[in-house]
C-alpha cells in the first residue's frame, strides 16, 4: 500500500519535503467493513489549508505522519459490509493511498459513469459548489454581467456554464492565453481576461461596460481589487475561495483595504456571503446532480478534466494547481 503523509507544514508553496512517500501492508476488512482500492485521487485548493496547523474551522488539518486526505472514486475489492459487493465503484475519502477501510458510512456508489472521474469533476463536489453559490447566493438574471476567475478551473468553469445557461453575460479571468481562448470558444464565455495583464484592471472596466452584478469570488488579491469599483447596486458576491492567499506564510501588512471594501458594500447595498459546500449537500445535492447530468448529456455544460498519471504525480501536481498550472479538474489516475 503506497500513501503520502504529509512530512511537514509548508510555509507558503508546497514542495516534496512536506510530504513523505511510505509503504505500508494493505489492511484487511473487519465484519461491516470494505477495502477500497483508489482508482481516481481528486486533488483540491482545500487540502493547502488542511496542510496548516490552524485548519480551517469546517474540517480537521491534517496531522504530521498521516495520510494526506482527498475524495476519491475507489473499487471495492472486500466486502464485509452488507450493503457494498466487491467490484463495485464508489466515491469514497481514500485520501493519498492505494488502499483503505471503510464502514461504508463516507461511501455513494457511483453507478455507471462513462467516465468515473465524472464523479470527482463535472458531477462532483467543485461543480455542486459552483451550482449553489451561483444560483443560491448569485440568483443570476437574464443580461446580468457574471465575474468569476480561475474561470477554466473545476469550479469556475461551472459557474460561468451555468451563468450563460441562466442568460447572463460572462466575463472569466485566467492565467494565459490559452486558458482564456479555451473560455471563450468552448466554454462559450463572452469574454475571458488574462490575470497576469498588467492592465486587468482597466481591461475589466472595458469587459463589464455595464458593471458588475455578480462577483463569484474564487481568488481574492489584485482580481478582487480589479471587481471592486465595478460592482453595481445590490450585486451579490458568493465567497467560495481565495486560492491567491493560501500559500501566504504571513499576513500582508497593508495597504488598508477595509475602509473601501465597508464603504463599497454600504453604498452599493452589496451582499457578500461566504458558504462551505459541506453544509448543502442534504438540501441541495439530488437537485444538483439532475440538473448536471441532464447539462453535461445535452452538452450545454463542458467538463474538463486534467488527469496526471500516477499516484507519484501527486505532490508536484498539487503544488502546480496552487500557482495555475492544472487546465481543468485536477484528478489523479491512481489504477486502472
Ligand atoms: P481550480 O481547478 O480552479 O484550480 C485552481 C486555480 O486557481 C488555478 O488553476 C489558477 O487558475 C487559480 N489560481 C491559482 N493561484 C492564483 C492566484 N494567485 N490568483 C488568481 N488565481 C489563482 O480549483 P477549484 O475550481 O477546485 O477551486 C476554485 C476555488 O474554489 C478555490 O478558491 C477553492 O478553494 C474554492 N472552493 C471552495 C469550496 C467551498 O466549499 N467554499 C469548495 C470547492 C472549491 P488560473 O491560472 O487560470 O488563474
Amino acid at each position: 500500500n503506497r500513501r503520502y503523509v504529509l512530512a511537514a507544514r509548508p510555509q507558503g508553496l508546497p514542495a516534496p519535503a512536506h510530504f513523505r512517500f511510505e509503504q505500508t501492508s494493505v489492511p484487511t476488512p473487519n465484519h461491516g467493513e470494505v477495502l477500497l482500492r483508489t482508482l481516481y485521487l481528486s486533488l483540491d485548493p482545500y487540502m493547502r489549508n488542511l496542510m496548516d496547523e490552524a485548519g480551517p474551522g469546517y474540517a480537521p488539518s491534517i496531522g504530521i505522519g498521516e495520510p494526506m486526505v482527498g475524495a476519491t472514486v475507489s473499487r471495492v475489492v472486500a466486502s464485509r459490509h452488507p450493503a457494498f459487493q466487491a467490484g463495485e465503484l464508489v466515491l469514497a475519502n481514500a485520501g493519498w493511498q492505494d488502499y483503505t477501510l471503510s464502514d461504508g458510512m463516507d461511501l455513494t456508489p457511483v453507478g455507471t459513469l462513462r467516465q468515473p472521474a465524472l464523479a470527482l469533476s463535472g458531477l462532483g463536489m467543485p461543480a455542486f459548489t459552483a451550482y449553489v453559490g451561483l444560483l443560491d447566493i448569485g440568483n443570476p438574471q437574464p443580461g446580468e454581467t457574471v465575474v468569476v476567475a480561475a474561470a477554466t478551473g473545476a469550479v469556475g468553469s461551472v459557474v460561468g456554464q451555468v451563468a450563460r445557461l441562466k442568460g447572463a453575460r460572462v466575463v472569466g479571468i485566467a492565467g494565459g492565453a490559452d486558458k482564456c481562448k479555451y473560455a471563450v470558444d468552448e466554454l462559450g464565455f463572452d469574454a475571458c481576461l488574462d490575470r497576469h495583464d498588467p492592465a486587468l484592471a482597466q481591461r475589466l472596466g472595458a469587459a463589464c461596460p455595464d458593471g458588475i452584478d455578480i462577483y463569484f469570488e474564487n481568488v481574492g488579491g489584485p482580481v478582487f481589487d480589479a471587481v471592486l469599483p465595478l460592482l453595481n447596486l445590490r450585486a451579490r458576491i458568493p465567497v467560495c475561495g481565495f486560492i491567491a492567499h493560501y500559500n501566504d506564510a504571513v499576513t500582508s501588512a497593508g495597504p488598508d483595504r477595509l475602509p473601501a471594501l465597508t464603504k463599497a458594500v454600504l453604498q452599493k447595498r452589496l451582499r457578500m456571503e461566504g458558504f462551505i459546500i459541506l453544509d448543502h449537500y442534504e438540501r441541495r445535492y439530488d437537485a444538483f446532480r439532475h440538473d448536471m447530468a441532464r447539462w453535461i448529456e445535452a452538452g450545454v455544460v463542458k467538463v474538463r478534466e486534467d488527469i496526471v498519471e500516477g499516484l507519484e504525480a501527486a505532490p508536484a501536481a498539487f503544488a502546480g494547481m496552487l500557482e495555475g498550472k492544472n487546465f481543468g479538474k485536477l484528478v489523479v489516475h491512481v489504477a486502472p
